[in-house]
């Protein structure tokens, strides 16, 4: 009680606020001059996803199903058909981007690893049709990395 009152006469917290206003005013400048400059970005941040292969070219999705049933949006649909060695193999893999909210449900989700959130963050588009994304535009190489570019 004896604390609350000194608290409030001698105006402690409203010092304690001015204090850290006082360390932001000597701090140097944070803004960044995006699009000219950009900010390093974390290691684990989630941009856009993108599908993998492995080392020889194949696909890492089994066409398992398990991102289609985490997503809280449904916005991932496959067709898969089975190949000669009787394994499932995606066919289709198309991706809603318009409506991702990024929660990375479908990546935990994925037994192979195969889906993974990318550093791309420039998603912008003038088509909607555009964030359809189909399978041969989710491995990031060259050409996926101008998809965003060309509108
Ligand atoms: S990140 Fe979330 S919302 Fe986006 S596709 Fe994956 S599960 Fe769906
Ligand atoms: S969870 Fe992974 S392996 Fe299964 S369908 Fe989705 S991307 Fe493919």
């Amino acid at each position: 009680m004896i604390k609350k009152i000194f608290k409030k006469i001698f105006l402690i917290d409203l010092i304690k606020g001015l204090l850290v206003t006082l360390k932001y005013f000597f701090l140097g400048k944070i803004t960044v001059q995006y699009p000219e400059q950009k900010l390093k970005l974390q290691p684990r941040f989630r941009g856009l996803l993108r599908l993998y292969k492995d080392e020889e070219g194949n696909d890492l999705c089994i066409a398992c199903g398990q991102c289609i049933r985490a997503c809280p949006d449904s916005l991932i649909s496959i067709y898969s058909e089975r190949g000669p060695d009787k394994k499932l193999r995606p066919i289709t893999w198309t991706f809603n981007l318009s409506r991702c909210m990024f929660c990375g449900l479908c990546v935990e989700a994925c037994p192979t690893n195969a889906i993974r959130f990318s550093h791309e963050y420039e998603l912008a588009v003038y088509d909607r049709k555009k964030l359809y994304i189909h399978k041969k535009n989710m491995y990031l190489d060259e050409n996926t990395k101008k998809y965003f570019e060309e509108n």
